[in-house]
């Protein structure tokens, strides 16, 4: 299963157990439209973010392939500190004050112990189109309240 999968799935289940509580028939329907949402994102390309993770299992680090999609989405390999190009395939929009974009590694395991006990998802900080830093992912629901499953506003 490609990464991008993993995050829809990841994010469609979340989606799921939110509403599973008490499932009326408009709630039902919001599930469905999410999963639509996010089926048809998977169709498009996603950029990387190469940044050092760390394993939660050796506690060493190791260069991490962060997927994400933010500016033209089109394959696009940033570090910290790079400037977000614009253009092509476009998501999102550019020149935001502060942006908090979904990022999910591309690999399953820990390359230096092999380990599947790593962290997956992330939260990329993007101010002004510059990205600052990376951190685990707090909380995947406040993608899905913006009603958009890639990044998240937090100041205009
Ligand atoms: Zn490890």
């Amino acid at each position: 299963m490609a990464k991008s999968d993993k995050s829809i799935h990841n994010i469609c289940l979340a989606s799921i157990k939110r509403y599973t509580g008490n499932l009326t028939k408009q709630k039902c329907s919001r599930v469905g439209f999410i999963l639509i949402t996010m089926l048809n994102k998977k169709m498009s390309a996603y950029n990387l973010l190469i940044s050092e993770v760390s394993c939660l299992n050796c506690y060493r680090q190791y260069p991490g392939r962060i997927q994400f999609k933010f500016g033209s989405t089109a394959y696009l390999q940033y570090h910290i500190g790079d400037k977000i190009q614009w253009g092509v395939n476009d998501t999102g929009t550019s020149g935001l004050n502060k942006v908090k974009v979904y990022g999910i590694v591309e690999t399953d395991k820990c390359p230096l112990c092999n380990s599947n006990n790593i962290v997956e998802d992330f939260d990329i900080f993007i101010n002004n189109d510059i990205i600052l830093n990376v951190k685990e992912m707090e909380n995947v629901e406040c993608y899905l309240k913006e009603g958009n499953s890639e990044y998240v506003v937090l100041e205009r």
